[in-house]
């Protein structure tokens, strides 16, 4: 895996949920910390069938513009009686049909619908996770991938005013809470130092995000 040499990064996002979670975990190493957003970048079209070409996509167009090492995140739900979808499509479930932006309670009322059709209603019908690949990419084009998965059930309605996109509809397993019923440092529950709730070994992190982050840093933050 190739190291990483500088402390100077940019974030090749453009969604402020993230962004914000991002930096949060990064906190704790020191960056100097830059968004395509504040460079004044166009986003990228997305055009892949899986996270890591999407991330691949976000981040190498990012490092190619700037220069700079860059980190992007690709993100999404996947449900598993509706064969994984919204899955890469997730952010297109919530594009509204004047095309004016994304409206993320219209993107998890169709996943309600869609599973209603399924006849989906006992939790054990009910279960999906969420996935992020974040992808690390040098101006060359080199790329280095971690993936992490938070797998839980699909409440309805929607639970919790915190966090951002479908968070008040997935509660984590081991949870009675959604996402968008915690703080992010819960929704994270992870830190470099941070234990397992036994005390033995490494803790993972809860969502997605901090569980693929919980991969970066161990390989490459040492
Ligand atoms: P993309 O990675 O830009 O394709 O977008 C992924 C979409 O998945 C986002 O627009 C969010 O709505 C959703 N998503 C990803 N991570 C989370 C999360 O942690 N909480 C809630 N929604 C998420």
């Amino acid at each position: 895996m190739r190291q990483l040499d500088t402390k100077e990064i940019i974030l090749a996002s453009h969604n402020a949920g993230k962004l914000t979670e991002i930096r949060e975990l990064m906190e704790p190493y020191g960056f100097n910390i830059t968004s395509v957003g504040e460079k004044g970048l166009p986003e990228p079209a997305e055009d892949g069938t899986t996270f890591e070409e999407n991330a691949y996509t976000k981040a190498y167009a990012a490092a190619g513009a700037t220069g700079m090492i860059a980190l992007s995140d690709d993100s999404g739900l996947c449900v598993d009686a509706l064969g994984g979808d919204p899955g890469v499509y997730t952010a297109d479930w919530a594009e509204m049909p004047d095309g004016c932006g994304r409206d993320f309670l219209m993107a998890m009322e169709k996943v309600e619908t869609a599973l209603a059709e399924k006849g989906a209603v006992n939790p054990d019908q009910r279960r999906g996770y969420f996935c992020a690949v974040l992808c690390l990419c040098w101006p060359d084009g080199h790329a280095e991938y971690f993936r992490g998965e938070a797998h839980g059930q699909l409440v309805w309605p929607p639970r919790g005013e915190l966090g951002f996109g479908y968070d008040p509809v997935f509660q984590p397993d081991g949870h009675t809470r959604t996402f968008g019923e915690m703080e992010s440092s819960e929704k994270h529950s992870w830190s470099p130092d941070s234990k397992t709730d036994s005390g033995d070994g490494p803790n993972e992190g809860l969502s997605h995000r901090a569980r693929a982050f919980a991969k970066f840093a161990t390989e490459l933050l040492g």
